[in-house]
């Protein structure tokens, strides 16, 4: 695809409906609390919005599929959650996805970004999502791909975008 100027908070919000309605086509019963806390005062940012919308929703259905996971092993009271959160930053502007899914062990964070790393049974997972996702931030835009987790609470990952493309 082509770089162009885009509105980072349109990407973030079209991917996350799509990824969820996706998943809704597949398991009916799925729910899952939707939030978005999007800065009104971003500014347009130049990416291959293919790309980056790749990257979100491969971001999106980890964090849907690590909610559901939870919810297997949870009780009725728990209240499976995914938010998406945009900023303005010094260098340029930040998305962030955030989960109240399984999380993962240290041992596990430290592979994640590895080609074919998967922890999916039967074939439900390539392993090349993040992978893909971290190339695609850092190479193809400049940018940079951070994750924080904790076990039986929760990830974060979150995407840096610079401002002005450095990637070239
Ligand atoms: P895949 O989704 O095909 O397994 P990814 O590259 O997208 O491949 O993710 C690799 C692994 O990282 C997953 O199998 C899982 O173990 C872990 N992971 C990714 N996102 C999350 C998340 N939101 N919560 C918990 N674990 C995650
Ligand atoms: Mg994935």
């Amino acid at each position: 695809g082509e770089k162009r100027p885009i509105n980072l908070n349109a990407l973030a919000n079209e991917c996350f409906k799509l990824a969820f309605h996706g998943l809704r086509a597949k398991d009916t019963a799925f729910n899952c609390q939707l939030v978005t806390e999007l800065d009104t005062h971003l500014d347009p940012v130049t990416v291959d919005p293919q790309e980056i919308g790749r990257v979100l929703l491969n971001l999106y259905n980890n964090a849907f599929y690590a909610v559901r996971a939870r919810q297997q092993q949870s009780d009725a009271t728990y209240q499976p959650t995914v938010i998406v959160t945009t900023a303005k930053t010094k260098e340029g502007v930040q998305i962030s996805v955030s989960d109240n899914g399984i999380g993962m062990p240290e041992s596990v964070m430290q592979k994640i970004f590895q080609p074919f790393f998967t922890t999916k049974p039967n074939g439900e997972g390539t392993g090349l999502g993040l992978s893909l996702s971290y190339d695609i931030v850092t190479k193809g835009h400049g940018g940079l791909l951070r994750v924080e987790s904790q076990m039986g609470v929760g990830s974060v990952f979150t995407i840096q975008l610079p401002q002005a493309d450095q990637s070239n």
